[in-house]
């Protein structure tokens, strides 16, 4: 571990004698006790990133891109320990470690060719001898706010885009993962180092928990805030970011769903179902939380899931064989017992989701993940339970399927089984799934770079990542030139002096 550490840069100062303290979930011991992030330090941060926005701005953006070539390069040499490094703090499984690092090499070479791909656009104008364009521009300093289950590639998936459009970065990581924050600006400072001049206070970190994010979030110097947590997170940063009209991107809960059709291929099925709804330890945003099944299959379907279930390897997340981890911490495994309490009081058959006490490292919070058979869309169901829990509700009719899909207060990600194409095309219409992400014969977890990220509802309609999500990271500026001699007014209007 000592050695992991010093390879990612982290010294003896770094990991002790701070007020935070830092616990793997693997096994509850203490990593690190690292220093907080002083409120009274939050306007130098602030000003220091003001003051190299204003020299980053007028970098060109393929250099800039150059700069996040480089992280990327720097990743790809610390892929495994950084990888090994999330594990050991989110406890996340070694592939799910790894696959988490690959994602943020995957965004800087998307943010690498994003940097000469900043277009506009050039509009017709209704007056002779006028041209009219868009032009867009860096918006200022981003405030990175993120949660413990990602926490590295959220704020790759900000940072590559914010840093090739020309805005400096701040991040809070979550009060839970503070250490894989630290080791990533260890292997950004790698990259800064080659790249040669770069404004000091590009991108910073600070430690903390809410207080320290709210630092941020009421920073009217700070125009982007892009916060990524829990639906009760996001209702108290949102309305604070609009009171100063700053823009929030917000990426929260989710409740996703799948609907399983008859003509669906049930092999394929299964194994998306298990993958999206345990892997993670079901701690992702986009990790499946209700199974809607047309009832003519939904027995053969539940029977086949409790199997699949009872061969899952629980233990440390280090070992090989190793499928699912451990819960964050013992608290979240309190919130799931209690959950799975509520849906048995609602009606629920629960089949799994006993505490696991044996073969399992001692000191974290493992659990056998639940299958719930549900007699219809209750509160629990509509709730996001951070943890392996998977409801299961019947449907006869498509349109009943797409409407209990769609009856709850979270819009993330959703998807269908089926080899029909009618039932696929409307699944993705405009009368088909409410959320940011719907996808048809893959589970809702487990998004590529490429395409924007983010959901609808109380998700919090924030974009991130590929598509034009970068936009969110730049400020629009119309222009008009005129270049004839005359001055005429636009809709005709006369004004003659
Ligand atoms: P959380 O809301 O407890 O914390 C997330 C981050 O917000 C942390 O850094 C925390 O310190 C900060 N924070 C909390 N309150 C704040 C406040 N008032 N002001 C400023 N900052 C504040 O979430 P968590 O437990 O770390 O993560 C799990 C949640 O995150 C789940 O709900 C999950 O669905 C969601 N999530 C969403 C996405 C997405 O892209 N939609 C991705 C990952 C996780």
């Amino acid at each position: 571990m000592t050695d992991l550490f010093a390879r990612l840069g982290l010294t003896v100062a770094d990991l002790k004698g701070g007020t935070l303290a830092v616990h793997s979930p693997i096994d509850g011991v203490e990593l690190a006790r690292v220093r907080e992030t002083a409120a009274d330090e939050m306007p130098t941060v602030i000003a220091r990133a003001e003051k190299a926005f204003k020299a980053w701005r007028e970098v060109p953006a393929p250099r800039r891109g150059e700069l996040v070539r480089l992280l990327g390069e720097e990743l790809r040499a610390a892929k495994d320990d950084l990888g090994a490094l999330v594990t050991l703090e989110a406890g996340k499984i070694t592939s799910e470690g790894l696959g988490e690092v690959q994602e943020m090499i995957d965004i800087c070479d998307f943010a690498v060719g994003l940097s000469r791909q900043l277009y506009g656009l050039t509009i017709a104008s209704e007056r002779p001898g006028h041209r009219m364009m868009e032009t867009w521009h860096p918006a200022g300093p981003v405030a990175i706010i993120s949660a413990f289950n990602f926490p590295v590639a959220v704020w790759s998936w900000n940072a590559a885009l914010a840093l090739v459009c020309g805005d400096p970065v701040i991040w809070k990581p979550s009060e839970k993962a503070p250490l894989t924050a630290m080791a990533s600006m260890n292997i950004f400072a790698r990259a800064i180092a080659r790249f040669g001049d770069a404004p000091e206070g590009l991108a910073q970190l600070v430690i903390g928990g809410p207080e320290v994010g709210d630092a941020l979030v009421s920073a009217p110097q700070v125009p982007i805030v892009s916060a990524t947590g829990s639906t009760r997170m996001g209702r108290i940063v949102g309305p604070k970011v609009a009171a100063r009209f700053g823009r929030a991107i917000l990426e929260l809960g989710g409740n996703n769903a799948m609907i399983v059709a008859p003509s669906a291929d049930l092999d394929m099925a299964v194994r998306a179902i298990v993958f999206s709804a345990v892997g993670t330890a079901g701690q992702r945003c986009t990790s499946l939380r209700r199974l809607i099944a047309h009832n003519s299959i939904r027995e053969d379907l539940v029977a086949r899931l409790t199997k699949a279930y009872a061969s899952l390897p629980i233990g440390d997340p280090r070992a090989a064989t190793t499928l699912i981890g451990p819960l964050i911490d013992h608290g979240a495994r309190d919130r799931m017992l209690a959950m799975l309490e509520q849906a048995r009081g609602e009606g629920g058959t629960v089949h799994g989701g006993r505490a696991v006490a044996k073969g399992a490292p001692q000191g974290g919070a493992y659990v056998e993940p639940a299958i719930v058979e549900m007699p219809g869309q209750t509160a629990a169901v509509c709730a996001e339970t951070f943890a392996p829990i998977l409801y299961v509700l019947g449907y006869d009719t498509l349109d009943e399927a797409i409407a209990l899909q769609n009856d709850v207060p979270q819009g993330l990600s959703s998807c269908i089984f089926t080899l029909n194409l009618r039932e696929a095309e409307t699944f993705l219409s405009a009368a088909g799934s409410d959320c940011g992400i719907a996808n048809v014969n893959i589970g809702p977890s487990g998004a590529e770079i490429g395409g924007a990220f983010g959901g609808e509802k109380e998700t919090g309609g924030g974009r991130e990542s590929g598509s034009d999500a970068w936009r969110g990271y730049m400020r629009r500026q119309t222009n008009t030139i005129n270049y004839s001699a005359n001055l005429p007014l636009a809709q005709g209007v006369k004004f003659d002096i």
